[in-house]
């Protein structure tokens, strides 16, 4: 009962790897990742606590340390991990989590599927998520939750704790009442989000559709309502909005809705980018592709990043454009998360099957129209293909932010490049200087190929030189202000409740 700062998340905040049979922390492979950002928050507090799950086979004699200590550049804190059977984890984060919730908080009421959660089971991992936050949490600590696996967290740990102060932040799209409301559970879910100080979004889309959602199923009142910032405004695209809410009412509870797009390291990727291995590894690529363009799309393997699609337009770019065979190069990385997964499993066929036909029709001895790449590809040789890529196409159907986007543009250190951007990533309301497709239209996917393809040296670098601005600006650090900000509205990180 002595954290100031409890964070929520449902992954652990460091890599466990075995060191001669023995059980060792290591950070984060991937440097550039949201962890590490969290964990800075740490650093402001005398004292804080993680809490998260690990798998046990048998969750009363889990044979790991319940609560393990760290100290490092972040501070003090503990980490509490949950144990939960490997049956818990598979109902509450593969089957309630990625079967019923993903495909509703990215619209595709198609792929939902209900008859198999179990939701006592989502409850209760729920539920112990909270107390374990409740038996970490100093008097009027602020808890921050993460995500949609953890939605009933805010309701249950009001109750344990009246004192805390609670922050919720979705890592993911938030639909309208009309998708949202396809879950039965909705009123369950918006009602514990409602026990929350502060509840955080990405863009403002996604906060004004939760609103019109907690005001659909309940009596809400939007007491303060602001114009959005020209930065977050990219005329005439899909998830634009112009006001936002700011903060809502629900009973005599007021809480602050808040807006912070999550951005990358711009530093730590530009000085990845300016390093002379990576210099050289960059040549390397660029030699190889010889007088072929490259264009490089960045995804993981999932229904909602529109993989599929995006090679039926490169199909049809080389059936209508015969000039640009043996001249154009396409490496399409798609990473499988969730390789048990049906759904997964079948994207990723279609993506091999469709690839394949594409190279069997179109290839040639010494030249192959797509590299496909089902393996990650770790970040700094990433940022190598970043900067030897004349194109990158990032066309998800829908996408909380795509921090692909951003990396892409932060690597670009030269200035040059082109980035065609789906108007459906939450980033395209910043990057309105990007190429803006929409990826339900053949011709708009088309047509934002070619034109990338053609764009003159001038124009990429006019449109580049915006975007780096953007994504400077709004880099990870601004996102942990913005956040810090929220965290004000209720207090402050080491704050009391203000008085009602
Ligand atoms: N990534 C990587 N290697 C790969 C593919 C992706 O390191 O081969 C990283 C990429 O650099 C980015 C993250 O995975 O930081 C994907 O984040 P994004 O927001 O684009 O998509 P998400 O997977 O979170 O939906």
């Amino acid at each position: 009962m002595s954290s100031e700062l409890v964070i929520v998340y449902h992954r652990q905040p460091y890599e466990e790897v075995e060191e001669d049979g023995k059980t060792v922390l290591r950070e984060n492979k991937s440097p550039n990742g949201i962890v590490p950002t969290l964990k800075s928050f740490f650093g402001s507090v005398d004292r804080g606590a993680w809490i998260a799950w690990k798998l046990a086979d048998d969750p009363s004699n889990p044979g790991f340390e319940q609560v393990v200590e760290i100290e490092d550049e972040h501070g003090k804190y503990s980490v509490s991990r949950l144990p939960l059977s490997p049956d818990q984890v598979r109902e509450f984060y593969h089957v309630t989590s990625k079967e019923a919730f993903w495909p509703i908080l990215h619209s595709f009421k198609e792929r939902y599927n209900y008859d198999p959660v179990d939701w006592p089971n989502f409850r209760q991992v729920n539920w112990q998520f909270a107390e374990a936050a409740a038996a970490e949490a100093a008097e009027n600590a602020l808890v921050w939750i993460h995500d949609y696996n953890l939605w009933l967290v805010p309701g249950y740990l009001r109750k344990l704790r009246p004192d805390l102060r609670i922050a919720f932040f979705h890592h993911t799209p938030f639909p309208a009442a009309d998708m949202f409301n396809v879950l039965p559970w909705r009123r369950e879910i918006v009602e514990s989000l409602l026990a929350c100080d502060v509840v955080g979004f990405h863009i403002p889309r996604y906060a004004d559709n939760f609103v019109s959602v907690a005001r659909s199923l309940l009596e809400v009142d939007v007491i303060e309502r602001v114009k959005v910032g020209e930065d977050m405004i990219s005329e005439g695209t899909a998830l634009t909005e112009r006001q936002v809410p700011t903060r809502i009412r629900y009973h005599d509870h007021e809480i602050a809705i808040s807006v912070a797009p999550a951005g990358v390291d711009v530093e730590f990727i530009e000085s990845r980018a300016k390093a002379a291995e990576n210099l050289e590894r960059a040549a390397a690529i660029r030699e190889d592709l010889g007088d072929c363009k490259l264009v490089l799309s960045v995804g993981r393997t999932d229904y909602t990043k529109g993989g599929v699609e995006q090679l039926a337009s490169f199909e049809r770019l080389l059936e209508q454009r015969p000039e640009l065979i043996g001249k154009v190069r396409l490496m399409h990385v798609s990473v499988s998360a969730n390789r048990n997964m049906v759904a997964y499993n079948e994207v990723q066929e279609a993506i091999e099957s469709t690839a394949g036909r594409i190279n069997g029709r179109f290839g040639t001895l010494e030249w192959q129209p797509i590299s496909l790449i089902s393996r990650a590809i770790p970040f700094s040789e990433l940022v190598a293909y970043y900067q030897s890529a004349d194109v990158a196409w990032i066309t998800p159907l829908a996408d909380g932010m795509n921090l692909v986007a951003k990396e892409f543009v932060a690597s670009r250190t030269d200035g040059d490049g082109v980035l065609v951007l789906s108007e459906f990533a939450g980033a395209a309301v910043e990057m309105g200087s990007a190429v803006i497709t929409n990826p339900f239209s053949n011709r708009s996917m088309d047509t934002a190929i070619s034109l990338a393809l053609e764009m003159p040296e001038a124009e990429r670098r006019t449109r580049m030189k915006e975007l780096r601005r953007i994504v400077g600006l709004h880099d990870i650090r601004f996102w942990a202000d913005a956040i810090r900000v929220s965290f004000d509205e209720a207090g402050g990180l080491k704050g009391v409740r203000p008085a009602a």
